[in-house]
């Protein structure tokens, strides 16, 4: 490995001078903006995460235009994107930056990895790429995209899943970023895995590492990282209700710890075993609400999946008749007009039926 790491580090920065993409983060070396890149892409594709830089850049040009965002107003710019833990975590340490700011130095972001890691939502991965991209420090990363290519480029046959191989694979990545240009090194890395070094049709012909990569020479390629199977997903059946009352429907805020933490959403729950729908929209409107409703008829049955969740949601228009919503499930609950609903932040998975509300 020793004998190789010259020839790979030169092999993959000259092609990353040649073919690195041009994204707007790659034109700076302002911490807070590879920061929002960094958070932002995570488990996202570039083409998908990249409206959504440009719109949290522009909304909040600056670490203190962040800290001071209402929680609401972050996560509507993050709608969609999933995992709203990160925005949470963001806009928590963005809070905590902006408070070391002083008049003179202005804010204080950390200059190495370990400064970041002690960050709320910053792990090991997003601190290593931060520091090395914005400092300069010669500290690895490994994502999806870094595994892939070092799984192959030394042909790994241990599951990289397991603590012990994650282990190894952090002490190659680290051996292999040079102390000069440790940032775009990285940045190669991962660039490779994500154009060339594909999961499951790598372009070996096009590849700068092809004369060492080991998997290569033993045609091992598509057998590489060798990966824990999957479990799979769990199903659950739901009732979502949209709830009318005075041409206003009904909202929860979620609460703001768990699954889709802070996020808005028409109230909900599943279907126990032996029940219809009607009896379940009654019972949850009941037990979690404290009003009685009357569902007047399905508007949609709309599938939607999470990492380890596929759900089945069907959702009924409600008559309000009797009781005012008590908040037992939600931190807390408004009336909202139908024009008004596209303010708040939801869950991707109630913009599928949002269009089919009438009034
Ligand atoms: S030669 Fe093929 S398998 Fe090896 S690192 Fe390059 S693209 Fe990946």
């Amino acid at each position: 490995m020793k004998k190789l790491t010259p020839s790979i580090r030169r092999a993959l920065l000259a092609w990353f001078d040649r073919e690195a993409r041009d994204l707007p983060w790659r034109h700076t070396r302002d911490p807070y903006r590879i920061w929002l890149s960094e958070i932002l892409l995570q488990q996202t594709r570039i083409d998908q995460g990249l409206p959504y830089y440009e719109r949290f850049v522009e909304a909040f040009p600056t670490v203190e235009a962040l800290a001071a965002a209402p929680e609401d107003r972050v996560l509507k710019l993050w709608e969609g994107l999933g995992y709203y833990s990160r925005a949470r975590n963001l806009h928590k340490a963005a809070r905590q930056v902006a408070q070391s700011a002083s008049e003179e130095t202005g804010p204080e972001f950390p200059q190495t990895a370990e400064g970041w890691q002690a960050l709320p939502g910053v792990g090991r991965y997003t601190a290593g790429a931060i520091a090395s991209i914005a400092f300069g420090e010669r500290v690895p990363v490994l994502d999806g995209n870094v595994k892939r290519v070092l799984a192959r480029l030394f042909d790994i046959t241990a599951c990289v899943d397991t603590t012990t191989t994650l282990h190894r694979l952090w002490t190659l990545a680290g051996d292999l970023v040079p102390p000069g240009r440790p940032g775009d090194f990285n940045q190669a890395m991962m660039e490779l895995g994500a154009l060339v070094c594909t999961p499951r049709a790598p372009h070996c012909a096009q590849c700068p590492l092809r004369k060492t990569c080991a998997a290569l020479a033993a045609d091992t390629q598509l057998e590489r990282p060798v990966r824990r199977p999957k479990k799979a997903p769990k199903r659950q059946e739901l009732v979502v209700a949209a709830i009318l009352k005075n041409g206003r429907y009904l909202l929860g805020k979620r609460p703001p710890a768990g699954l889709l933490a802070g996020l808005w959403e028409f109230p909900s729950g599943p279907v126990e075993k032996g029940e219809t729908h009607e009896q379940a929209l009654t019972r949850i409107a009941e037990t979690t609400l404290e009003i009685q409703i009357e569902a007047s008829g399905l508007i949609a049955t709309v599938q939607h999946a999470y990492t380890h969740l596929r759900v089945t949601m069907n959702v009924y228009a409600c008559r309000h008749t009797a009781g005012k919503p008590q908040a037992n499930a939600h931190a807390k609950l408004k009336w909202v007009a139908r024009k008004d609903l596209s303010r708040y932040p939801l869950p991707k998975a109630n913009h599928k039926f949002l269009p089919l509300l009438t009034v």
